[in-house]
């Protein structure tokens, strides 16, 4: 094995942070450009679809699809043209230098010549008293996989988007009554999933209402909340500015957080990757004006949520990823043209 052979040797061509459906895309297409991609499954393998029941809107599946099954679909088709998977999560990432090293949580090192970060976002907290204790307790952020567990309860689902309505929708086939907690009196969600919603005899609204504290044990689970209204909306900002707002505590099993999600970005704090200020990253325009996938950092691309605090559709996370597994194969193709030892597939 000659040197430069062994400087290369434990270097990938291109690490996909990630595995939703962004993820999966971009090991898709990385996978049969033969960049033979590694594909980190990050905290929440599958990402948010896993979490999701059926997909009505993701093209070619007329009957609808179940989130898993097109996650696993994914998978195994990544698998087919030679991506690979581990479990891993990204603590911190050197983006300086060249190759990119990413430090894993449990500690171990990889280095890659192109990055490509599908890490997705996270269900977003409220900020209720108590709910630190009780998340997990009959407070959660995803009734696919808690709502079965209130059967007959009365439940409270927060927010006022297609998750919320998609919330709302599956645990009315479990709660005795939900009742969906807005902040104002208009939804955010599309007119078809919010008739959906208000279609569904078990759905109740809340109007002008929010969270304010969680009541329970971990021992007894989540038994009440205390919700604040005002007329105008924005109650607990009504409340901080002094206003007269009504106060009620009631009586709920349940209480399920559809507010919105953060972008996992963290691990890129320390570098020049540049994101807004939820976190969402940046991604450039190229010489002629057009868009890229590429990041601030030559060679380090986004897919998917991370990226995106508009769409976030399924649809276009996968269409983003195959985007940014392209520009990673012309980036890479780039490199080998101007750097020395050409470019070799290594594990
Ligand atoms: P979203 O559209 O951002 O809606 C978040 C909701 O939570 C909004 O109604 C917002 O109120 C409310 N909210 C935010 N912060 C809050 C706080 N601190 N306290 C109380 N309420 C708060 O998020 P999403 O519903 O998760 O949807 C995200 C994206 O995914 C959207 O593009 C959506 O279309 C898509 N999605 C699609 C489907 C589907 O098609 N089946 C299902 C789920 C999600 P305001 O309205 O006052 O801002």
């Amino acid at each position: 094995m000659n040197e430069a052979t062994d400087a290369t040797a434990d270097v990938r061509n291109v690490v996909i942070v990630g595995s939703g459906v962004a993820g999966l895309s971009a090991a898709v297409y990385a996978a049969r450009a033969d960049l033979e991609p590694l594909v980190l499954e990050g905290p929440e393998p599958g990402g948010q679809l896993t979490l999701t029941t059926d997909v009505e809107n993701y093209l070619g599946f007329p009957e609808g699809v179940g989130g898993m099954e097109l996650i696993q679909n994914g998978k195994d088709q990544a698998e087919r043209f030679g991506a690979e998977f581990e479990h891993g999560t990204v603590e911190d990432a050197t983006l300086a230098d060249r190759p990119f090293e990413l430090e894993l949580s449990n500690g171990d090192r990889l280095r890659t010549r192109a990055l490509i970060v599908a890490s997705g976002a996270s269900a977003r907290w409220v900020g209720a008293e108590n709910e630190d204790e009780l998340m997990g307790y009959g407070l959660s952020t995803c009734a696919t996989c808690d709502g079965a567990f209130h059967r007959g309860d009365d439940v409270l689902v927060i927010g006022g988007g297609d998750s919320a309505m998609e919330e709302a929708l599956f645990l009315a086939k479990f709660a005795d009554s939900v009742t969906v907690v807005h902040r104002r009196e208009e939804l955010r969600a599309s007119e078809i999933m919010a008739d959906r919603a208000r279609d569904n005899e078990t759905i109740e609204f809340r109007w002008n209402t929010e969270l304010e504290a969680l009541r329970g044990s971990q021992d007894e689970g989540v038994t009440g909340a205390t919700l604040v209204s005002h007329p105008e909306g924005y109650p607990l900002e009504q409340a901080a500015n002094g206003a007269d707002v009504t106060r009620e505590t009631v009586d709920v099993g349940g209480v399920f957080y559809a507010i919105g999600h953060t972008p996992n970005t963290d691990f890129l704090a320390g570098t020049a990757v540049d994101r807004d200020e939820s976190g969402y990253l940046h991604t450039r325009t190229d010489d002629a004006g057009r868009a890229t996938t590429e990041t601030a950092v030559e060679g380090v691309f986004a897919a998917g949520d991370v990226a995106d605090p508009n769409y976030q559709q399924a649809i276009t996370a996968a269409g983003t990823g195959s985007m940014a597994a392209l520009d990673a194969e012309s980036y890479l193709e780039t490199l080998e043209r101007t750097t020395e030892p050409a470019l070799e597939v290594s594990q």
